[in-house]
């Protein structure tokens, strides 16, 4: 039986969300029950200044785990029964373009997104269109990993993408994670995984203290770009990066990574920039040094399943990224506290 109303976060417009009772569907959806929804720093942005992907009102939220109402029957012929947890890859994809042909879907020309241009998580209940049913986008989670931790499975998931894309091999070379938020310690701990000597750059102590207790090699409180810079190149013993990821926001970052990439370096440009900024760079540091300049966006529900492995396998520690929980009624304050770089990720849990 369907429930009556679906309490929701509705995005209005740049720093509004109205909490309201929607209408309950299921017309050519799947309707799972949200159990936990993580706010993004993507989330965030958009609740800040708008982003061209979303048109409000909408129910933002695309880190989700939920539970099934009813018996679901997957492509891959796997049966998730109902009242299996589950998390939800946002995707969906046209599966008619060239991206989608070779299974590319997070690449698709016409790509929409569950939490940006389909109503998200930010709410008791979520309808999952059939487009991304046919991708196997419902992936269920074993019993050992915690509502909470599986919703940062997204996030973590397009950390793994971003390795595998490229499948640079990091063993015993430098990584540089610049940013100390959930995305860069999700990226040092994978960083690690692998065998890296990973340093952490960020603006915020306690999270590079954080950085540090998860196992990053060196972490660096980056007030002075010029003597960041320095400080990794003595540091590195003048070879520089292998792999440079760039998991904050401000543009400024780019900057940090060309100038501390060493030769045969790739740079990867993790994070989603706030709108209107540009950066220019000096195209010789790319040429004589070949280092390659590279992006990645969102994952596959293929790459989430090597996700939950790791977390199911305690591979990845997910769990103590989560700083802070919320009920949906509460969102704004979850908002503030991620804007204001308070602890790490917020969470909303629906009863
Ligand atoms: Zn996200
Ligand atoms: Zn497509």
């Amino acid at each position: 039986m369907l429930p009556q109303k679906n309490h929701s976060a509705v995005f209005s417009g740049p720093k509004n969300f109205q909490i309201k009772d929607l209408p309950v569907s299921s017309k050519d959806c799947i309707l799972l029950k949200t159990l936990s929804c993580a706010v993004c720093g993507y989330d965030v942005r958009v609740f800040k200044e708008g982003h061209k992907k979303v048109r409000p009102p909408i129910v933002l939220g695309h880190e989700i785990c939920a539970r099934t109402l009813d018996i679901l029957r997957l492509p891959n012929d796997q049966i998730i029964p109902e009242g299996r947890r589950v998390i939800v890859s946002p995707l969906i994809p046209c599966l008619n373009c060239d991206h989608c042909s070779v299974g590319h879907f997070n690449s698709c020309n016409k790509l929409n997104e569950i939490g940006s241009s389909v109503n998200g998580g930010f709410a008791d209940y979520i309808n999952i269109p059939q487009n991304n049913i046919l991708i196997n986008g419902i992936i269920p989670i074993s019993n050992n990993i915690h509502d909470d931790e599986a919703s940062l499975i997204e996030p973590l998931s397009c950390c793994l993408n971003a390795h595998l894309n490229f499948n640079i091999r990091i063993r015993d070379e430098f990584v540089i994670v610049i940013g100390d938020g959930p995305i860069g310690l999700i990226h040092l701990q994978i960083s690690k995984l692998y065998g890296a000597k990973t340093i952490v750059v960020g603006k915020i102590p306690s999270r590079l203290n954080e950085a540090k207790s998860i196992g990053a090699d060196m972490i660096l409180l980056n007030n002075d770009p010029e003597e960041s810079i320095r400080t990794i190149w003595d540091y590195t013993h003048e070879k520089g990066g292998k792999l440079i990821i760039v998991a904050t926001s401000n543009p400024e970052a780019l900057d940090l990574a060309l100038k501390v990439a060493g030769k045969n370096s790739l740079i990867n440009v993790f994070a989603g920039i706030s709108k209107n900024k540009t950066l220019r760079i000096d195209p010789n540091l790319l040429h004589y040094n070949q280092i390659t300049l590279s992006g990645s966006f969102s994952s596959t529900p293929k790459v989430m399943n090597k996700a939950m492995d790791l977390v199911r396998q305690q591979k990845i520690n997910l769990r103590r990224l989560v700083s802070h929980r919320f009920s949906l009624d509460e969102i704004d304050k979850a908002f503030s506290i991620s804007e204001g770089y308070s602890g790490l990720r917020s969470v909303i849990n629906s009863f």
